[in-house]
Order: structure tokens, then sequence, then C-alpha cells
């Protein structure tokens, strides 16, 4: 594909499936099924960039907490610790701490934390016949939930290798399968919560050098546990030199999920509210208040807060930036170059600097934004564009 084929590709000159099919010599070595549709370009522009955002994963060496206590006559069942995957995991986490929480037979529970892990609990109990109340120092808009990337990514910064041990492989791997059957009835939804986009990893050097690059990076021996699910997920694939409309010379193409994460959101509280749940703002100052609630089944989902509430120091603060840049609906595939992640969420694009790889930010706290950071990353995908003219 010559250098103005591939700007005609990605600016909208070859007008989808039918134009590319009558001809193919501008996609040599791909079949017509796997021919791209029309990409139109991100307008990477610092001045696009209408928020940015900083939050802070919250990490635990050996996996999510997930076990019970008893407070007094109050039955306490933690979820929270899931680092960069709580999202992806919520569904699963839900599932096995409910079995936990519901164990002794009171379906009357309490949940604290309206994040990712607070509400999908809170949503899975309702559909069980539980009465929840649901107590939160802040909905979703202000938690740090709402700041994440919004992918299927189970297993970022979900563990470390050894300290998580080979028995959590088999509950991670659980939570994922149950999560990622629970996402199925959110896809085609109004509004599109949840969606499949089309996701390009471009790169001038080859991937195999990238891996070993980012293996060499993970020092600390963060786990990793994608193969175990190789069936769920949809497979990636490199495209052959010269077919992709990128001028890069490795591009490898696969399907994620995403979730955009406002639909999301509001989808989720509507179910929550349809189904009779009750919401109480609150901010819990020690353990003991929860033993001060009517309910005598709590869920304690308070994520990274769960540092100062239950003075749990071996959660590690994974800081995590994005730059949201004005949303294009006509954007609908996701790329990575130069260590920029591009995702073209309804809710606004997110980009995203992954230089450093899953050691990037990990034990940083600062939840103070860096915009110079937001316009480094927008600024090589920018140079990306450039390189078509
Ligand atoms: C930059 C970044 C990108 C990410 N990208 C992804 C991704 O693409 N996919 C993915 O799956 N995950 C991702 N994550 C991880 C994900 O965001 C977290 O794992 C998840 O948000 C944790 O949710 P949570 O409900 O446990 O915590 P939170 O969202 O922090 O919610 C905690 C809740 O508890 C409440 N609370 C806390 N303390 C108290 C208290 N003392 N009293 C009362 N209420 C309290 C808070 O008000 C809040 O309502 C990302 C994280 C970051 C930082």
């Amino acid at each position: 594909m010559t250098m103005l084929d591939r700007r005609l590709a990605l600016l909208g000159g070859l007008a989808g499936l039918s134009a590319c099919a009558a001809q193919p010599t501008r996609f040599p070595g791909l079949a017509v099924n796997e021919i791209p549709p029309v990409l139109a370009p991100v307008r990477a522009n610092k001045n696009r960039l209408f928020d940015i955002t900083a939050c802070l994963r919250p990490f635990r060496a050996a996996g999510p907490r997930l076990d019970t206590e008893m407070l007094g006559d109050t039955l306490v069942v933690h979820n929270y610790g899931h680092g960069g995957s709580g999202w992806s995991l919520s569904w699963g986490s839900g599932t096995v701490v409910l079995e936990k929480a519901l164990a002794r037979g009171d379906g009357n529970i309490a949940v604290i934390g309206c994040g990712a892990l607070g509400l999908t609990t809170s949503v899975m109990a309702l559909r069980m016949g539980c009465g929840v109340t649901l107590y939160a120092k802040d909905l979703l808009p202000q938690t740090r939930s709402v700041r994440a990337t919004g992918s299927w990514t189970p297993d970022s910064r979900i563990a470390l290798r050894d300290p998580a041990g080979p028995q959590f492989g088999d509950l991670w791997e659980r939570m994922a399968r149950i999560s990622w059957k629970t996402f199925r009835s959110y896809l085609g939804v109004a509004g599109k919560p949840v969606e499949f986009a089309d996701r390009y990893a471009l790169s001038d050097t080859s991937f195999e050098a990238n891996r070993a690059l980012h293996e060499a990076q993970n020092t600390l021996g963060f786990a990793s546990y994608g193969s175990r699910i190789a069936d769920l997920t949809p497979g990636g694939h490199m495209m052959p030199p010269g077919a992709p409309p990128f001028p890069t010379k490795y591009v490898r193409r696969s399907e994620n999920l995403q979730f955009n994460l406002a639909s999301y959101g509001h989808t989720l509280l509507g179910e929550f509210y349809a189904m009779g749940g009750k919401m109480e703002i609150r901010e819990f100052h020690a353990p003991s208040e929860f033993t001060q609630l009517k309910q005598k089944v709590v869920v304690n989902c308070t994520g990274y807060g769960a540092r100062t509430l239950w003075k749990d120091e071996s959660i590690v603060p994974v800081r995590g930036q994005i730059g949201w840049l004005v949303p294009q609906p006509e954007v609908t595939y996701g790329f990575n170059y130069r260590d920029v992640q591009v995702i073209p969420r309804s809710d606004g694009i997110v980009v995203q600097l992954l230089e450093g790889g899953d050691m990037r930010g990990y034990n940083d706290g600062n939840e103070a934004v860096d915009r110079a950071e937001s316009e480094e990353a927008v600024g090589r995908i920018a140079e990306l564009y450039s390189r078509f003219t």
C-alpha cells in the first residue's frame, strides 16, 4: 500500500468494504473479510483536551482481599484491592464475596462504597432478592473508579506472582470467566455501556522486542493470567506488511471490550434503584462503625480508602493519569503507539502514557494532575498522524 493509499484509507477515501473489495490491491495480503473499515483520524491536539484525571489503583501483592471477619455480631466481607482490574473482575469478585456474605441466610446487607466493586456487588445482591443499602462517602462520579481507562484488563496489576501463589490463579480465572459472561448482557444495550472496538498495536520495532522490554521492566513480578482464558477472548493477529492503513512497520489488530463508564455507570445506577436499592451518603472513620449499622452483614468495597479505614498497608497506590480528548463518534478504533494508549470511548477519547510498563506509577500516591504528561501523550499521537503527510 502506498503512502497515498494509506492516507485515503485513514481519512475516508475508501468508502468501506464494497469499495475496498473493488480495489483489493490496496490491501495486499488481506482477505476481503479482514479489510478494515474506514478509519477516521483522532484529532490529536492538546487544545482538545477537555479534562485530565489522575487516580490510584488499589494494588495488593497477594491479590484482592476477599476474606471475612467478625466485628461483634457483624459479619464483614471484604471486596477491595483489585489493582488495575477492578471494573473487569467486578462481577466475578462480587459473586465470590456474596457467596460468603449470604452463607448465614441473612439477606439484608449493607455495601460500603459506590465504585466499580460496590455498585456491581449491590446490583448482584439485589438480583438475588436481597435488601441492599449502599453507604458511601462519594457517589460514582466522584470515585476513583470513574477515572479508569475502561478496558477489559482483568490481570492488570492484580497481584505479584509469588505472594499471590498458584491458588490465586484459579480464583482469578473463576472471577474473570463470570465477569466476561456478565458483560455479555450489556452488549447492544442503549447507550452502549459496554462494546467491542478494534484495537491496533503499532510499532516500528518488533513486538518480540517490545515484549522483552516489558518483561525486563517487570522487576517486581506482576502476575499474568491471560493465557488461562484465551478460549474466551477474541485473539489478535499480525497484519501483513503493507496491508494496514498505518505507517508503522508492525501492526497487530485485536478486538477489545471497552466500558463507556458514563453510560455504564448510569445503567448500573438505574438497575440499582429499579430493584429497590437504597443509598446513603456516609463516611466511616473506623471499622467499629460498621457494627452500628442495622444490617449485620456488611460488604466492604472501599477500594484505596481501605488503606486508611482498615489500616491496611498492604495496599500500594499505583498512580495513573488520563488525558481526555473531545469525543469523536466517528473514531471507532483504539491503538497503542510509542507507549501511548488511545481508547475511543463515547464519553471521551482516552489518551494515556504507559512508558515504564506495569511499574509506572508504582507506590506513587500523588493524585495531582500533571498536564505536561498528557500533552506529551497527545503529541506522540499527533506525530503518528503527521507521518501520513
Ligand atoms: C488510571 C487507571 C486506569 C484504570 N483502568 C482500568 C481498566 O481499564 N479496567 C479495569 O478493570 N480497571 C481499571 N482500573 C482499576 C480500577 O479503576 C480499580 O480497580 C477500581 O476502580 C477499584 O474500584 P473500587 O470500587 O474498589 O474503589 P473506588 O472506586 O475507590 O470506590 C471506593 C468507594 O468507597 C467509598 N469509601 C472509601 N472509603 C470510605 C469511607 N471511609 N467511608 C465511606 N465510604 C468510603 C468511596 O467514597 C467510593 O464510593 C484503572 C485504575 C486507574 C487508576
